[in-house]
């Protein structure tokens, strides 16, 4: 077993994972369930479906990705062959959420092994039925000295933090972010940091107001609001403020009925902590809609909550939950007083008919991705880098960028000996004009 040079091995691996995934899907959406009532449609769209898909679509590319790049030779070093080979960084270490746990687990681990690393996967102990399943799946598919999964909280991940990896990509909130940052820094580890924000989510007078609603209440709601590029706050037109929150409650309605707690497709709070430090989020708060909640199993209903204060608990931080607060705008001085109070967000989107206000804010403000008259979408499609900017992330991955973030690309050039120009050696005397003339040739 050579997983470092030997592709086919590598593709083989990948397939007895296809094979395992496929095998165990139905176990892995029972555990998701467990965890925190994830419905299945959720389960197979977003964790299930996504890595069947995404391991497919490396399987079938994993011989182009990995083979060297022949690229154009430097006139300077007539003559000579270029390349770039694709070499894995070695020992990688995956650390994982708990909101997807099943594919933001597997999403890095499908890419690093791809590449050719010897793989840690450390996921949530959040979600410790699918984290048990995660385990199962990757100790029936891997030999152990190739990848191994390692279960276990903050003890457990700060003992691998501590020791020497070639690569870490942990994804996660942007206080752990750091923790990991310092901890790759000692050793001058190259990192992927997939961190949250604050996701603002502008609707202009020109939107589509029903549409809209539909389209941010799908995202907003969807997992419950525990979704790291989730519509975090909404900035609407005070222009067409009232008919939006009307919009925004029947398309809640419509999606989860008049008591959502009853709802199949509505997931619950992932633990006493995150529950306790969203519902303190509601108190002194106007609400819209929403607000009911249940000790029992953390069930937070759907919330909106008209224009809480910037310096509120609610727009503080990172809300991560099923909490969506509802500011106004007149004007664009008002967006940037708002977006501009927080760090670079891991998502914006704007929902307007005005291609040119659209085009502005994509110029205007620095973020992960987006959409324009749609949430949460962009990340399905393996073209895009996903990824965060400044406090949000650094790094992307998804389709071949994962591929690429798992490999050191190292630059070869292959000389001919067949000739040898002399201009580049010593003594130089009388030669300076000569490389003036060369140097302007080549541009
Ligand atoms: P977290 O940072 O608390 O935990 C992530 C991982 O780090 C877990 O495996 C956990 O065991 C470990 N960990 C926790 N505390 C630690 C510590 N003190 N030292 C070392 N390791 C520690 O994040 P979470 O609560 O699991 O996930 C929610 C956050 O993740 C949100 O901020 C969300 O925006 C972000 N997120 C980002 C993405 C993305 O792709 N950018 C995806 C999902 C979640």
């Amino acid at each position: 077993m050579n997983f470092k040079t030997d592709i086919s091995y590598r593709k083989q691996s990948l397939i007895k994972l296809l094979n395992c995934v496929h095998l165990h899907e139905e176990e892995i959406i029972k555990a998701l369930h467990d965890d925190f009532k994830k419905p299945a449609f959720e389960a197979v769209l977003s964790e299930t479906g996504y890595i069947i898909a995404e391991l497919n679509h490396t399987i079938k590319n994993i011989h182009k990705w990995a083979k060297p790049q022949l690229v154009l030779p430097s006139l300077l070093n007539f003559p000579s062959t270029d390349y770039i080979y694709k070499e894995p960084y070695g020992k990688v270490l995956i650390i994982a959420p708990w909101n997807y746990p099943y594919q933001l687990a597997l999403c890095p681990l499908i890419a690093a092994v791809a590449a050719g690393n010897q793989v840690v996967v450390k996921p949530s102990e959040l979600t410790p039925n699918t984290s048990g399943i995660v385990a199962k799946i990757i100790s029936k598919a891997f030999d152990e000295s190739h990848v191994k999964c390692i279960e276990g909280g903050v003890e457990i991940t700060q003992q691998l933090l501590a020791q020497r990896w070639n690569y870490i990509f942990f994804t996660g909130s942007i206080a752990v972010g750091k923790i990991v940052a310092k901890a790759a820094a000692e050793n001058l580890t190259p990192v992927t940091l997939e961190l949250g924000g604050k996701n603002p989510c502008i609707i202009d007078e020109t939107a589509n107001i029903k549409l809209a609603a539909k389209r941010i209440v799908w995202g907003k709601f969807l997992n419950a609001g525990q979704t790291c590029i989730a519509p975090d706050y909404l900035l609407v037109s005070n222009k067409i403020k009232t008919a939006f929150i009307e919009s925004l409650k029947k398309e809640i309605t419509d999606a989860y009925g008049e008591n959502p707690e009853t709802s199949p497709d509505f997931p619950r709070i992932i633990n006493k902590k995150n529950w306790d430090r969203l519902t303190a989020m509601l108190e002194n708060e106007t609400l819209l809609a929403g607000g009911k909640t249940n000790s029992k199993d953390f069930y937070l209903a759907p919330t909106l909550l008209d224009e809480p204060g910037l310096d509120s608990l609610v727009m503080k931080e990172e809300i991560f939950g099923p909490i969506l607060p509802i500011l106004s705008f007149g004007n664009e001085a008002d967006l940037t007083s708002i977006i501009s109070r927080y760090e670079k967000p891991l998502s914006l989107y704007i929902f307007s008919n005005d291609k040119a206000f659209a085009k502005k804010i994509i110029q205007n403000y620095s973020f992960g991705g987006g959409c324009i008259n749609d949430t949460v979408v962009y990340f399905s499609n393996k073209k895009l880098p996903f990824g965060g900017v400044g406090q949000s992330g650094i790094g992307a991955y998804h389709g071949k960028l994962s591929f690429d973030s798992f490999t050191h690309r190292k630059a070869i050039v292959k000389k001919g000996n067949w000739l040898d120009i002399p201009i580049r050696y010593a003594p130089y005397k009388g030669k300076l004009n000569n490389l003036r003339r060369i140097l302007k040739w080549l541009g």
